[in-house]
């Protein structure tokens, strides 16, 4: 999330002054973190960084001022709804005890199930599936996705038809936003078991992913037909209102992003943004080295489409949810502004992803600073006398979401997220910053990944922040 919160100097030279970001809370729920927030007869009036929106007061709820709202992406890692429980066969234990054990798996035994799987015998291929599952939980709880799902496929091979594989397989792919691959073990269960509902509910989840939003409302409807279920119901309702929003939306398409936008919305703009991010994703590519499997989905709002939606709740405010929602009032070309924009709420996405939506918020945030071009010069100074006063938050302290953050304290945190990230790459190369995420992706917790990518503790990255700024921006 990009949010405009006052420049840390601000912060230092005035500590009580009002904050300048609110809240808009809206009847329906949702929460728009906004700057400058005014209103006149009839419409709340705020900035973004996009220009300046209204939306009618009848809608709005209260605005909550001093309030900073941080819409994680981490969320994502939940889904539109979750993951069935699969019911192990009987023996289970017995079997997974002897596939894992001493904190590893014994591939070895798992082989010689897969001799005795070789000879058809039914009871062999269930004794090899539950140990392959065994080992991939296990493998999973290591944070050794990859491994988990060549796991399942090995186990597939023995075991085709297998409902219980096929839907942890799944899982595992949606949960890496792998949607596309997801519906080949979901359309092939389909088939074995047309009447189940754990399948027709991660179907669903799949194209909901994907942004095919019919054929996420068809599976869900099909779900709910054949098993009651609130987290479908609420699912389906959702991807009800994000369809009936989005039909009056023109496409547009490229390599690696599908675009939406409302018919008010100039396509030289939509065109000249989908130029900017297929820029800037080759760009994150190289940088992070990584591609994110599928394609992201951007919308873009006007003033016109701001109106519409409100009428129909569904999705309003949040910037990153996994889809890009950039709003572009008033904007006929990409300003410079707009540009950081688009690259700050890319790097979300590939960050999000290629941690598996395990970095910690700071990363987060100081990465997508750092990749739109933001630097620390202006605040090194107030940094360091922030620091010199035990003001800076500890690391640890910034892991997860920001939400209760007050905004002077969201602003001292987004500058010293920066400045860490920047130390980071200062002393070796952004190659660092991608190792630090994939360990991260496969590592229990961030220090531990810190450790093994790094070699430093939080406390040796606080000591080389310090030591960077002073070097690099005092003289
Ligand atoms: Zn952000």
């Amino acid at each position: 999330m990009r949010t405009a919160v006052p420049s840390l100097v601000a912060f230092l030279l005035a500590l009580s002054s009002s904050a300048s970001a609110d809240t808009i809370v809206l009847k329906n729920g949702r929460r728009i973190v906004a700057e400058r927030v005014s209103e006149d007869g009839t419409h709340v009036i705020y900035q973004t960084s996009a220009g300046q929106m209204s939306i009618p007061k009848a809608i709005v709820a209260r605005v909550e001022h001093d309030d900073f709202l941080y819409s994680p992406a981490t969320d994502l890692s939940v889904g539109p709804v979750s993951a069935p429980q699969v019911e192990p066969v009987r023996g289970y234990e017995d079997i997974a005890a002897r596939a894992v054990h001493g904190n590893s798996v014994d591939y070895a035994y798992i082989a010689q199930l897969e001799t005795e799987a070789r000879s058809g015998s039914a009871m062999a291929i269930a004794s090899l599936s539950a140990a392959d599952h065994a080992a991939a939980q296990f493998l999973l709880s290591k944070g050794e996705v990859d491994a988990a799902i060549r796991q399942y496929r090995q186990a597939l091979v023995f075991a085709p038809e297998n409902i219980g594989l096929l839907l942890n397989l799944a899982v595992l792919y949606l949960r890496k936003s792998q949607f596309t691959a997801a519906l080949d073990p979901l359309e092939h269960a389909r088939r074995i078991a047309p009447d189940s509902a754990d399948v027709a509910k991660l179907t669903g989840w799949a194209y909901y992913g994907a942004g095919k939003m019919n054929k996420a409302i068809e599976a869900w409807t099909r779900a709910e037909r054949l098993r009651s279920d609130p987290e479908v119901e609420q699912a389906l309702a959702k991807a009800q209102r994000d369809k009936s929003e989005e039909e009056s939306y023109r496409e547009g398409e490229t390599a690696h992003f599908n675009l939406k936008y409302y018919g008010g919305a100039t396509p030289d703009l939509a065109r000249e943004i989908l130029r900017a991010l297929e820029d800037d994703f080759r760009d994150l590519e190289s940088q992070l080295d990584y591609t994110p499997p599928d394609s992201v989905s951007v919308i873009l709002y006007t003033q016109q489409a701001f109106l519409d939606i409100t009428r129909a709740p569904g999705w309003v405010g949040a910037l990153n949810d996994g889809r890009l929602r950039i709003p572009v009032q008033g904007l006929t070309h990409v300003t410079p502004e707009l540009a950081r924009v688009l690259k700050h709420e890319l790097t979300h996405s590939f960050v999000g992803q290629k941690s598996h939506y395990r970095a910690p918020t700071w990363l987060q945030e100081g990465v997508a600073q750092w990749m739109e071009g933001h630097r620390s010069s202006a605040n090194a100074g107030a940094l360091i006398n922030a620091a010199g006063q035990g003001m800076v938050p500890p690391l640890g302290a910034l892991n997860g979401p920001w939400m209760g953050l007050s905004n002077d304290e969201a602003g001292l945190s987004y500058a010293w997220s920066l400045a860490v990230v920047e130390a980071i790459i200062d002393s070796g190369s952004v190659t660092d910053i991608s190792r630090l995420v994939d360990q991260i992706a496969r590592t229990p917790s961030t220090e531990a990944a810190l450790k093994q990518s790094l070699h430093m503790s939080y406390e040796d990255l606080t000591q080389q922040t310090m030591a960077y700024l002073k070097r690099a921006y005092l003289r």
